[in-house]
């Protein structure tokens, strides 16, 4: 129970809620969905960095302690309340939230602590595609015809006036979840069954806005995606990133990120400007922020930013002069520390998110060391374990793991990419309700 949580975490607060004296550390509130491997990626930023943790994290459900940490339960179904708990903490100086889940939170306690964060109308604005869309039309960026269905409504109108090519879109998840291109009016019906069932699901129930489908016309073009902070409404942009694979459909899965952008100046300028446009639009004000957007020969057209930065474990692929990470510069950006100058340390680096190569259970990776042993491949990892259930999109919500490599330039980078997933094979086994279901 919530009130349990409350209780338990103000229990708590005369522990760990003080500064040792003498103690000249600055203090963040790291906000967290799960304590997985982006979590821990963060905490270990801030020891580097020399700043304390106090994590923050959903997961009452969950008796033990494995960090042995005292996290403070917070709650992503009682934002308000989640965020009242947090704002009584003392000695706060920063907040970084880890994924999109927690952006809400961090906003509400950010904005009652007094603390430069996003504000929590933004961080709403980003989560939703729809108002997403509202706020870019209302700035004059270039925005794709778009409208909003309920997901119980009769679909049979919308299919009739959707323009086509268009792609339909759960309004509230992420990660491409649920995002599926139609091309006529039996694709579009079809689409919206499927969505309706993947909204259906008690994980994407749980999201907000689960209930409506946002439906636009298809945007042609190259996809990019930029990586930056911002600071009192100002964009910092740190990277720019390629994304090599054709993104057309009829399912979006994300799988090469390449930086720095192998396109034009005058191009990179226009990614950078309207992205920084975008933002402001969207009242985000400081903090991380990752936006998506696609470019043709009409302009760029924003998909959508997220108050966070870059997902999973992609952050990995920038690193800057000095050792310092991603994770570490947010941890620094947010007790106001940032580093002025800001240099790559790679020529090119790249990621790629490794596709679920099929539906089943996971029986074995093989192919790792070869993988590994790609010339300007720097590290497999392979996060999915034996006996995971693999989702692939539109259904999926993950990756089965990432290929990071770098080298002189993009095209090398991305050809040891390419390569490195040629060298791994997946053994999945059909899933025993699906073979009963063959049956
Ligand atoms: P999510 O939050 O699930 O990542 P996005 O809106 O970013 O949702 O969509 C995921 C992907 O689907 C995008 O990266 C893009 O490749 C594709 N996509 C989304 N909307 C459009 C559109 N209107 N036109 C073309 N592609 C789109
Ligand atoms: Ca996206």
């Amino acid at each position: 129970m919530f009130a349990g949580g409350i209780t338990l975490f103000r229990k708590r607060t005369s522990v760990s809620w003080n500064h040792s004296p003498g103690m000249s550390q600055p203090r963040i509130l790291l906000l967290a969905a799960t304590t997985g491997y982006q979590t821990r990626s963060f905490a270990a930023a801030a020891a580097n960095a020399g700043v304390n943790v106090a994590l923050a994290t959903d997961r009452c459900h969950v008796l033990e302690d494995p960090w042995r940490d005292r996290a403070i339960p917070i709650r992503f179904e009682e934002p308000e309340l989640s965020a009242q708990a947090l704002a009584q903490a003392e000695n706060v100086d920063g907040i970084v939230a880890v994924g999109d889940r927690p952006t809400y939170i961090a906003a509400l306690a950010a904005e009652t602590l007094g603390i430069p964060w996003h504000p929590p109308a933004a961080v709403l604005a980003c989560r939703n595609k729809h108002r997403t869309r509202e706020l870019f039309e209302a700035a004059g960026l270039l925005v794709p015809a778009n409208f909003l269905v309920p997901a119980n409504a009769d679909p049979g109108n919308a299919a009739r006036t959707a323009p086509y090519p268009c792609v339909l879109k759960p309004v509230g998840l992420s990660g491409s979840r649920g995002v599926i291109r139609a091309d006529d009016a039996a694709e579009f019906l079809e689409a919206f069954r499927r969505i309706g069932r993947i909204l259906s699901q008690p994980d994407a129930a749980r999201e907000a806005n689960a209930g409506a489908i946002q439906v636009e016309e298809f945007i042609p073009g190259r996809e990019f995606a930029l990586e930056g902070i911002m600071t009192h409404g100002v964009l910092r942009v740190l990277a720019i990133f390629d994304k090599p694979d054709p993104l057309d459909g009829p399912f979006f899965e994300e799988t090469i990120y390449l930086t720095p952008s192998r396109e034009p100046t005058a191009v990179q300028r226009a990614i950078e400007t309207t992205a920084a446009r975008a933002a402001s639009a969207l009242g985000l004000w400081h903090g991380p922020i990752h936006a998506e957007m696609r470019v043709n020969e009409r302009g760029v057209w924003m998909l959508e930013i997220a108050a966070r930065p870059i997902g999973g474990l992609c952050a990995r692929v920038l690193q800057f002069r000095n050792g310092t990470s991603l994770e570490e510069l947010v941890v620094l950006h947010s007790v106001g520390r940032m580093p002025e100058v800001l240099e790559i340390v790679k020529p090119a680096s790249g990621v790629m998110m490794i596709p679920v190569p099929r539906a089943g259970i996971l029986e074995s990776v093989d192919g790792r060391t070869e993988a590994q042993a790609v010339p300007g491949v720097d590290d497999v990892i392979i996060t999915a374990r034996r006996g995971d259930r693999l989702i692939p999109l539109p259904e999926g919500a993950s990756y089965t793991g990432f290929i990071f490599a770098s080298g002189t330039s993009g095209q090398a980078v991305e050809h040891s990419l390419r390569t490195a997933h040629s060298r791994l094979h997946f053994t999945v086994l059909p899933a025993l309700d699906v073979l009963r279901g063959a049956l």
